[in-house]
């Protein structure tokens, strides 16, 4: 039986001979039969954010308004068959204008090169004793790790290359915000993490909250990726992009204080990735 059927395919792409490889495009034949073998995915970032709004409104902006992402992740993803449903709104192959200006790694206009994902949340209200952060859904997070490790798998996307927006626009944006949990994600393979005892190293015996250099952690941050300044000041723009890092890494104190711990973690992944 096999047999007969692998006869059968022979005669097929027998019978294709001579025009297999070419694609006919109306006015001319693109012939494909011959390919590089230099060449590499345009995707090489992996962007989390969250919509700041309900599910229907978060719909309706990144469906009607100026702005997407290639997936939504709904407060309560819809389970077909056992499995969550994420709403892919943009083709993967299609750009998606979730980025806005934005610097990873030397590239600007992230949108170019990278896939978003949107998950449903609030965001923070602004409360007396400062701001209030909502935590994600157990079961957004589940079909975030799912979609998030298929992508990264087929796109061969580097752990430090899946992002924050935050990371991306320390300066204009902070989702998913502290309570995004890439270390629950980078436990599951998903994003980049730093080893304890790296952290540890680098500390090198100082208490976390040790005043740092803070050229050293302008230094270091522009060698994990992030776009900072690099003269020596904690002016506006370092201390938003240290916290930028530090909702990523360190989500218990994201003040901005260029301290021994955050230097450390940023030390240690560099060590990690970048080296
Ligand atoms: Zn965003």
């Amino acid at each position: 039986m096999h047999r007969v059927l692998l006869y059968l395919c022979l005669v097929l792409v027998a019978g294709c001979t001579g025009n297999s490889g070419q694609i006919d495009r109306g006015d001319y034949l693109a012939d494909t039969t011959v390919s590089s073998r230099s060449q590499d995915e345009r995707i090489r970032f992996l962007v989390m954010h969250y919509t700041a709004a309900d599910d229907n409104e978060s719909l309706r902006l990144l469906t009607q308004g100026q702005v997407s992402a290639h997936y939504l992740v709904h407060t309560s993803p819809e389970i077909i068959r056992g499995k969550p449903v994420a709403s892919q709104l943009v083709a993967e192959e299609k750009r998606a204008w979730h980025g806005g200006e934005s610097h990873w790694q030397g590239r600007d206009n992230l949108n170019d090169t990278s896939l978003g994902i949107e998950i449903v949340n609030p965001g923070f209200s602004q409360g007396v004793k400062g701001k209030h952060w909502y935590p994600f859904k157990e079961d957004q997070i589940e079909l975030v790790a799912r979609l998030a490790r298929d992508i990264i798998h087929r796109y061969g996307i580097s752990p430090a290359n899946v992002l924050a927006h935050s990371d991306i626009a320390p300066l204009r944006k902070s989702d998913p915000g502290p309570l995004f949990p890439w270390q629950l994600l980078a436990q599951r393979g998903i994003g980049a993490w730093p080893d304890r005892a790296s952290v540890d190293k680098y500390l090198a015996g100082r208490a976390f909250g040790t005043p740092a250099s803070v050229a050293n952690i302008q230094r270091t941050l522009a060698r994990y990726g992030y776009r900072i300044p690099q003269n020596g000041l904690a002016d506006e723009e370092t201390l938003r992009t240290i916290s930028a890092f530090q909702m990523h890494f360190r989500p218990t104190d994201f003040s901005g204080t260029p301290d021994a711990q955050t230097e450390a973690i940023a030390m240690a992944l560099v060590e990690k990735y970048r080296s």
